[in-house]
């Protein structure tokens, strides 16, 4: 086994964002390395994949696997269960109304990670090396990442998509801001007696959202959003007692359920990086920004700043340029930095807007959701923006 092995680009992390990021570098003809532990963490989550990120699977030829993976989604109900003496009406966004079957599908990211690294394994121009990247060194013409085995991977180019820790962010010192939220997540699948028909229902409470979304059959992914301690005790509660309080929590609009999975916590932090890359390293995914889960935005997100690398990168190639050269690096940092600040930003304000105790926030929130209730153009303008926004979303994914 050879101690340094050279590329064009490395990816390290091979979580969803990764393993795209490699497929999009193999395609635009760059000898690829995929650098990530073999055992991947055990992931209980589902991501709905929405409009700009089902065209990319499509583009991948990979929507018919994920279509028979996961579910449908062509109704999203959003339903005000605050209690508050100011309550916003509900409002359904319908995928008919902007004239598109399904907005998207949701799938278990194990089964995506799976179709995924499929891909992968097809892909001659794409080497995976086992392995943790422990060390991070730019030079003049190459960036070489240390492995823990002592083996070491040269590049042009290397992708961070070694998520929220992201250890070559830190090895070229772009800057970090993380906040925490009063909340954590609990997520899980339940099965229920009554067809969710493809509506994904989100359930407003004053802790934040309580959202079902479809899963293939008569089941649901669950997202129960509740404060820290609240979440611990609800995922420490058995089958049965998780079962009868998620029906309570969801009005019995499926019917009766039952547990179809352990439970998963997860404590809700945002962050976000001051820079998208620098020194030969690009950041994608979750090693670039995060934020709470609501509206499905985190992963939709990261498959944009993969698309966008994909095709910096693609048009660098083919003029013969240096990969990981400040004009790349340079290019594909402007072009995620409205998009990646823009959602940061939603997304947070979406929230402390329905945790906030404050009226005047609570009246904004509802004033908004009153509109896109009333208002046609409001609410396709809405959903245009949620699945494919008019800036940040690369060509090939339009
Ligand atoms: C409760 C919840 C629900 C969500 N639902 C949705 C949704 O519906 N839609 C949506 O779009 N998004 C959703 N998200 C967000 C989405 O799950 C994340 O954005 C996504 O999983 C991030 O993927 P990633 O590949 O960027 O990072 P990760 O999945 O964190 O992958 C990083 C990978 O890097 C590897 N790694 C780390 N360090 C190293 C190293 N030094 N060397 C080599 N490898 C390394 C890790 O092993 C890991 O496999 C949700 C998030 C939460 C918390």
């Amino acid at each position: 086994m050879p101690t340094e092995l050279s590329f064009d680009v490395a990816i390290v992390g091979a979580g969803p964002s990764g393993l795209v990021a490699a497929i999009l570098m193999a395609e635009a003809g760059c000898r690829t390395a995929l650098v990530a532990p073999d055992a991947l963490p055990a992931d209980r989550r589902t991501t709905a994949l929405l409009g700009a990120s089902v065209r990319l699977i499509d583009r991948l030829g990979l929507l018919p696997d994920v279509a028979a993976k996961g579910a449908g989604m062509h109704t999203m109900r959003l339903i005000d269960d605050t209690g508050r003496l100011i309550r916003a009406p509900e409002v359904n966004f319908r995928a008919s109304e902007i004239d598109r079957e399904v907005f998207g599908y949701n799938i278990h990211n194990a089964f995506l990670t799976e179709i995924l690294a499929a891909r992968v394994a097809a892909m001659p121009l794409i080497r995976r090396v086992p392995g943790k990247a422990v060390t991070v060194t730019p030079g003049e013409d190459t960036i070489a990442i240390g492995l823990e085995d002592g083996r070491t991977v040269t590049s042009e180019l290397a992708v961070a998509a070694d998520g929220a820790r992201s250890a070559l962010r830190e090895a070229v010192g772009i800057g970090w801001a993380v906040w925490d939220y009063p909340q954590s997540a609990v997520v899980y699948d339940v099965a229920h007696r009554f067809p969710h028909d493809g509506v994904s229902v989100e359930f407003h409470t004053p802790a934040g959202p309580f959202v079902l979304v479809p899963l293939p059959g008569k089941a649901s992914s669950i997202v129960l959003v509740e404060t820290p301690d609240k979440a611990a005790e609800l995922a420490g509660l058995s089958d049965a007692a998780i079962a009868a309080e998620t029906e309570r929590r969801a009005h019995s609009i499926f019917g009766s359920m039952s547990a179809a999975s352990p439970r998963q916590l997860f404590p809700l932090t945002g962050a976000t990086a001051d820079q998208f890359g620098k020194s030969r390293v690009v950041l994608v995914g979750e090693a670039g920004h995060r934020f709470p889960p609501i509206g499905a935005q985190g992963l939709n997100l990261s498959l944009r700043d993969v698309g966008t690398l994909a095709e910096v990168v693609g048009a660098a190639k083919r003029r013969g340029e240096d990969l990981g050269g400040d004009g790349v690096v340079a290019s594909y940092d402007r072009a995620r930095r409205i998009d990646v600040r823009t959602r940061t930003f939603g997304v947070d304000l979406l929230d402390r807007a329905l945790i906030a105790d404050a009226l005047p926030a609570q009246a904004m929130r509802c004033l908004g959701l009153a509109a896109a209730a009333r208002l046609a153009p409001i609410r396709q303008l809405m959903m245009r923006e949620g699945l494919s926004p008019t800036i940040g979303t690369p060509r090939m994914m339009r």
